[in-house]
């Protein structure tokens, strides 16, 4: 590696070992066992490289939000041992071309786009796992479905051939306290897993509010600031 792939490698490993310790000690707070949490390093923005040496410090769950972005980084990473999740808002008319690589789909808000899903799961062999976006925030622009709507599009993923229902994830609500909405969002995981008892992931935090996402039980935690530096202003 040459000295610029040498010193982006340190950055990331540094960023890496601070992440890791702020998850556990999250975790001791909250009195849960690291292996409770799941880091998905979001790398949107940065590239296939970056990955890389992600996947070399022992990442093993990456997050896009991107088709076209994910589609190239998960093709020229082929060859790691990686679970790619989709965690930005998902058109339909991207569900095939989603579903070639996506394991994981943080996103499903609409009973259109489960069956878009299905449809292309079951046509290319493969089976995703679906988390429901869950709108704390009143503001459907970013996506996701009522606290109330969960339940049903619960039962619908779990009705569809090639659809796993693993749980339901939020993003919480710009420039508030993010401690209510992550409470909100247990609440609606408990009234699915009362009839999904399988559907045990809660997919929420991000760079600045992991910590309290843990307090408030999450198990799947989606960084991408924190572990590759400040985004481009503008690029989603
Ligand atoms: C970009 C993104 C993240 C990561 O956000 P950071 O603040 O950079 O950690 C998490 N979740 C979703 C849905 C995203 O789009």
């Amino acid at each position: 590696m040459n000295d610029a792939g040498t010193a982006r490698r340190e950055a990331i490993a540094t960023a890496l070992a601070e992440v890791e310790h702020r998850i556990a000690a999250a975790c001791a707070v909250a009195g849960r066992s690291r292996d409770e949490v799941t880091l998905i390093a979001v790398t949107k923005t940065y590239p296939a490289s970056d990955v890389r040496v992600l996947a070399g410090l022992g990442v093993r769950h990456i997050g896009e939000n991107r088709d076209q972005e994910a589609a190239d980084k998960a093709h020229e990473c082929a060859d790691l041992p990686l679970t790619w999740h989709f965690v930005g808002q998902l058109q339909t008319n991207k569900a095939r071309s989603v579903a070639g690589y996506a394991d994981v789909v943080h996103s499903v808000d609409r009973p259109r786009l489960v069956e878009a899903l299905g449809r292309e799961a079951v046509r290319a062999g493969r089976r995703i796992t679906c988390l429901i976006q869950v709108a704390l925030d009143g503001e459907p622009a970013r996506g996701g479905v009522g606290p109330a709507g969960a339940p049903a599009l619960a039962d619908m993923i779990a009705a569809t051939e090639g659809l796993v229902l693993g749980g339901v994830m939020a993003v919480a609500p710009l420039g508030a306290d993010p401690g209510p909405a992550f409470a909100e969002l247990r609440s609606v995981s408990r009234a699915v897993r009362a009839a999904h008892p399988g559907a045990t992931a809660i997919s929420a935090g991000m760079s600045q509010d992991l910590d309290q996402a843990i307090a408030h039980g999450a198990t799947h935690v989606r960084v991408g600031t924190a572990l590759l530096g400040r985004r481009t202003p503008f690029v989603r």
